[in-house]
């Protein structure tokens, strides 16, 4: 484990955000929740720590550029359009996401994705997901390999920018889908909606210093980091 200032030296704007915490903690414990859940969060790991599968200067600038502008746009748009976040929830704005600007759509999809993507992937996983979630995919897909096809496939046929998912639809079941840009399954716009519990950037901001155009090789390597533990909480979340 990295101590302290090791974290805050790699970590960059993270460990400013870290910084803030004791003033953060003095607060209620909703309030608490509030603040963070429209501000950029620590990285929960360093720049280096998904290497080689993901280099350590596409996570910084991944990081510190592109989703830090996201999170500041949607600061901005929280201000420009009156929300109140102190009463609604960013899972909540998502749901309802067609009665704001394309500014507050591209920002609150941009903050929510890319801090749900960064738990979504540790080093050194699990190779697999186990227990309820293991068991619901293979109901919805056949089996893991085939899921991860579907999701695969899914990624790659994304025209420009955007995203692949996993998401629990209403009725409890898995489905894959993909969206362009910074959208997502909660948005009330999202041709299939539901919860995300698993999702793939496939911006080429995400993967062009390594990859370049190999979209699939860089898929294909991103599955030696997803945090399956992280996904089946997010699972049981979901269908609780
Ligand atoms: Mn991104």
């Amino acid at each position: 484990m990295q101590n302290r200032r090791q974290f805050i030296k790699t970590t960059g704007k993270a460990g400013m955000a870290m910084a803030t915490l004791p003033i953060l903690s003095k607060m209620s414990p909703s309030a608490f929740s509030q603040v963070n859940e429209y501000t950029q969060q620590p990285l929960p790991y360093g720049y280096t720590a998904l290497e080689p599968f993901i280099d350590a200067l596409t996570m910084e600038i991944h990081y510190t550029k592109h989703a830090a502008a996201y999170a500041k746009n949607l600061a901005d748009a929280v201000v420009a359009e009156k929300l109140d976040t102190s009463t609604t929830s960013l899972t909540d704005l998502l749901k309802n996401i067609s009665h704001y600007s394309p500014k507050m759509r591209n920002n609150a999809g941009g903050h929510y994705n890319h801090e749900l993507f960064w738990q979504l992937m540790k080093p050194a996983p699990a190779t697999a997901p186990s227990g309820a979630l293991a068991e619901a995919i293979t109901k919805a897909f056949g089996s893991f390999d085939a899921f991860k096809t579907a999701f695969g496939d899914a990624s790659k046929a994304r025209f420009g920018s955007g995203w692949a998912w996993l998401l629990v639809k209403a009725d409890g079941s898995l489905a894959v889908s993909s969206t362009p840009n910074q959208d997502n399954p909660l948005m009330d716009i999202a041709e299939t909606k539901g919860s995300p519990i698993l999702g793939l950037d496939v911006w080429e901001h995400a993967y062009y210093l390594k990859y370049q155009n190999k979209r699939a090789d860089y898929i294909n390597a991103w599955w030696n980091l997803v945090n399956w533990e992280f996904v089946q909480k997010k699972y049981a979340e979901a269908t609780h």
